[in-house]
């Protein structure tokens, strides 16, 4: 578990990022420390509200790269807007948006995201956990040793409660679990394509649903069957989360993945003859203890090769407890330039992606307020997509609304109603 040590100025809205980030790293079980010296990671979130603000990010930023003898995460407004400043200044920090910063932390482990598998429903979005634990035993994981073994309710037990989440005031479900592919394994059947045709076809009334993280290996056994749900659902966002961590089967081999890189591509080109338009989110672990110059080069050509729109990069660090913690660890300067060179790669095709979305007409839930007066939603492909203004034009959380995109940053796109 890492011990975090976070640093937020500016407005109220930086305020609520710096909560949401806490959020989800306290669910992945890390604790805040007091000093940026006692920190495994120190983040920093910023403002550049006028020059003056920015002198000081700048010299805070440098002060915390000495003071922690562990990463530095810089995100908030003005790692958006002058990202490359920090760089120029030879501060050495990855530089995030604050909705990726928990994923960068979590360190290629799986989320916790509640403690058990209750239901919660946060606004319009109901976070539907359908079990715990997983069926894996990745190295350099400790998450595991909170969750242990899979442990799944029965699809009628996880119907029942997305439809009281429904009844609720859910607009968007989200099913999720240390991993979701593995639904059901220890009763004996793999279940994850049954419940979601269950839950999109028994329950009545408007919503969306997204599935959260399942690895490849589960994936893999279900694909047919699982694409095929999500070409006859309208209501399943196309999205689908398999973290790949390596484009090297050896590293996959040494993290006791269980998937290889093969079986992940299948999952891809599966997806791909199946819908016309998903997107694939995946994550990568760069500088893990055994990977070599050609194994990096592996994950940037599979990068370069299957094309992920949402990718999460994690730099390996070392989990107190696990089997990767005894291994010999590469040197920091190396993990540094690997994560900047695939963090590069991820840019263009990013960029890419969402710059083809420019023009185009999208229909967007609306689940978030954005800053200021704008608000946030994703189209049938969980494309994120901010709305500004759309406060004033009397756009709600849960509204379903038809827009052309304008335009786009590293994260989400901008539109505006037709
Ligand atoms: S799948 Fe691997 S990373 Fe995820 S919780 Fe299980 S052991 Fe940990």
């Amino acid at each position: 578990m890492a011990r975090y040590h976070i640093e937020t100025y500016g407005c109220t809205s930086n305020r609520g990022e710096s909560r949401q980030i806490e959020r989800a790293l306290r669910d992945g079980g890390h604790y805040p420390v007091e000093t940026p010296e006692a920190a495994d990671v120190a983040i920093l979130n910023t403002c550049t509200v006028v020059e003056k603000t920015e002198r000081n990010m700048l010299t805070r930023a440098g002060e915390l790269d000495d003071e922690t003898p562990g990463d530095l995460v810089i995100t908030g407004c003005m790692a958006l807007a002058q990202g490359d400043s920090f760089k120029d200044a030879g501060i050495d920090a990855e530089i995030l948006h604050w909705d990726e910063v928990a994923a960068h932390i979590r360190n290629g482990e799986c989320p916790t995201t509640t403690p058990d598998t209750e239901p919660v429903l946060d606004g319009v979005v109901g976070i539907l956990p359908i079990a715990r634990g997983c069926m894996s035993d990745c190295s350099y994981c400790i998450t595991k040793h909170a969750t242990g073994k899979i442990d799944s309710p029965s699809v009628e037990q996880n119907v029942r409660k997305a439809r009281e989440l429904v009844r609720a005031g859910a607009k968007e479900l989200r099913i999720t679990g240390q991993d979701t592919g593995v639904y059901g394994w220890d009763t004996g059947e793999r279940k994850l394509h049954v419940l979601l045709e269950r839950i999109c076809t028994e329950i009545g009334g408007e919503f969306r649903v997204r599935v959260g993280m399942a690895n490849p290996k589960g994936v893999h056994g279900i694909r047919e069957e699982l694409a095929q749900v999500f070409a006859d659902q309208e209501r399943l966002y196309n999205f689908l989360h398999i973290p790949v961590q390596s484009g090297s089967n050896e590293v996959l081999g040494d993290m006791r993945r269980q998937h290889t890189v093969e079986e992940y591509i299948d999952v891809v080109d599966t997806f791909d003859e199946s819908l016309d338009e998903w997107t694939l989110s995946t994550d990568f672990i760069v500088g893990f203890p055994t990977e070599t110059d050609t194994d990096y080069e592996q994950s940037l050509a599979l990068l370069r090769e299957t094309r992920p729109e949402k990718i999460n990069i994690t730099r390996f660090s070392k989990r107190p407890g696990t089997d990767a913690a005894s291994m010999k660890g590469l040197g920091g300067q190396t993990k540094k330039d690997r994560s900047s060179g695939m963090t590069d790669l991820k840019m263009e095709i990013v960029g890419e992606a969402y710059e083809s979305m420019v023009g185009t007409e999208r229909e967007v839930l609306i689940v978030e307020n954005g800053t200021g007066d704008s608000m946030v939603g994703y189209d049938r492909a969980y494309r994120k997509v901010a709305l500004p203004g759309a406060e004033q034009m009397g756009i709600s959380l849960g509204d379903s609304v038809t827009c052309t995109v304008t335009g786009h940053n590293t994260v989400y796109a901008l539109a505006s109603p037709v």
